[in-house]
């Protein structure tokens, strides 16, 4: 990566964030107990609790803390992962998984928790998570994934068309999922001000600092930088969709798809109370999922797939244009104010991936755009694991494995889009 060109790009989050946390280029040879590679909620969340476990913490970040995914995406706080318990039972032994479902079902609890305890100035709000069905024959897996989660004590709820209706403003839904555990933030104040709180527990963050060499030396690792470097027993690698060749084979270990963005000019007052009055994160049930909410000014900000490459003009999002239009006709000639993207780091299996390639090397990423919990509490859990608690972490620890015929990714990731574009739309 370079640097120099690493601008936070403009979005909604960008425009109404506070001012980003003065980070210098590392220009020092440095000593510490941790050092983090990535300045995302997963790097900024082990960060802030390593530091308060009483460890020496340098964070590395190639641009500024929030570039990446966590200061682009949707701002949804969700649970859960790709699989829900029963799922998730049949896939592994029983002792994972229920660490598997304890970690994805509390996780947006760190969030707020974090919120709370910090003092976190990011526009925090948990009226709930709406799924609606995208059509009828969707309803059956929302009842199953609803009786799931209330079989474990989660106060989920199936509401009806009208329900579904009033609390979202779209005449779209038949009946919908109401998880009380999701909400939502600002996800670049949210960045911010995690790094805030890093910096007062002693984390020194030194943004525009790419580590560009890992070198095993001694018991433990120097991380290079274009001007410094840092020496710690222990490195953790927190770059996720926008992983480079710093750790061989990393990066073909995932598939760095673009998630798209739109927001809308604000809302009137009166179209605002029409619209997700109850201001419920929402994302549907489609394979390619459409997700949606309000932000604090009221604008509607609506996100989905989009083509692989990067994203070039404004009809590179055409697709979500259609999509406010088709959920909300009111808003059909309403003005997009901005339109950006970001990469998310999917798995083939689905699964966040967590790797420990050699000693004192920890590897976490791949949430599959469903980060702002998980990343949280995967930071959370390696600051647990690196100051030696028993098993801390909540996935299993694989080797990396690279994606058969990597290279060709923009075919297939291409194919399968389309392919499901026609299935949702059929
Ligand atoms: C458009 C979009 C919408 C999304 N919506 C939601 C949502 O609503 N809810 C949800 O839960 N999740 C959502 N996600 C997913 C979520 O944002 C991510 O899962 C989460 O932010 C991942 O955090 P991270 O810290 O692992 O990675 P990132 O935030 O991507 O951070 C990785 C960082 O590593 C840095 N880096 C890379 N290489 C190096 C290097 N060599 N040296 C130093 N630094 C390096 C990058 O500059 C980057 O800042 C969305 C993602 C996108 C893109």
């Amino acid at each position: 990566m370079n640097p120099t060109t690493l601008h936070m790009p403009p979005s909604a989050w960008a425009a109404s964030a506070p001012p980003a946390p003065v980070g210098t280029p590392l220009d020092t040879q440095a000593q510490a107990d941790v050092v983090v590679v990535g300045g995302g909620f997963t790097g900024l969340s082990t960060a802030l609790h390593a530091a308060e476990a009483g460890a020496r913490v340098v964070l590395l970040e190639a641009a500024e803390v929030g570039w990446g995914a966590s200061g682009r995406n949707g701002g949804q706080v969700n649970p859960g992962f790709a699989f829900d318990p029963p799922r998730t039972r049949q896939k592994y032994p029983a002792e994972v998984a229920d660490r598997m479902i304890r970690f994805v079902g509390s996780a947006p609890d760190l969030v707020f928790d974090l919120v709370r305890k910090h003092a976190l100035d990011c526009e925090a709000l948990r009226p709930g998570w709406l799924q609606p069905a995208h059509r009828d024959t969707a309803l059956p897996d929302l009842e199953a994934r609803c009786d799931a989660w209330r079989a474990l004590g989660v106060d989920m709820r199936m509401l009806d068309g009208a329900q579904t209706r009033a609390l979202i403003g779209s005449a779209r839904y038949t009946g919908a999922l109401l998880d009380p555990r999701g909400g939502s933030v600002h996800p670049l104040a949210y960045a911010r001000e995690l790094a805030r709180v890093a910096t007062a527990l002693g984390v020194r963050i030194h943004a525009r600092s790419p580590a560009t060499a890992l070198e095993r030396e001694g018991g433990g690792w120097t991380v290079r930088t274009p001007a410094g470097a840092v020496r710690a027993p222990r490195v953790v690698i927190a770059t996720n969709g926008y992983t480079d060749g710093l750790i061989p084979d990393l990066k073909q270990s995932v598939v760095a798809a673009n998630s798209f963005q739109v927001a809308t000019a604000p809302l009137s007052p009166a179209l605002s109370q029409q619209i997700l009055p109850g201001r419920h994160a929402v994302s549907d049930t489609r394979r390619l999922v459409l997700y949606y909410r309000k932000d604090a000014q009221d604008r509607l900000i609506l996100g989905g797939r989009g083509q692989f490459g990067e994203p070039t003009a404004a009809a590179d999002y055409a697709h979500l244009h259609k999509a406010v239009a088709a959920l909300f006709p009111a808003l059909a000639a309403q003005p997009i104010d901005y339109r950006w993207s970001g990469r998310v780091a999917m798995t083939v299996d689905r699964t966040p991936h967590l790797h420990e390639p050699a000693s004192g090397l920890l590897v976490a990423l791949g949430y599959n755009g469903r980060g702002i919990a998980m990343a949280t509490a995967m930071g959370r859990a390696i600051a647990a694991h690196l100051g030696g608690a028993a098993d801390a972490l909540p996935f299993p620890v694989t080797s990396v494995r690279t994606i058969p015929f990597h290279g060709l990714r923009r075919a297939y990731v291409g194919a399968a889009t389309a392919w499901y574009m026609l299935r949702d739309e059929l």
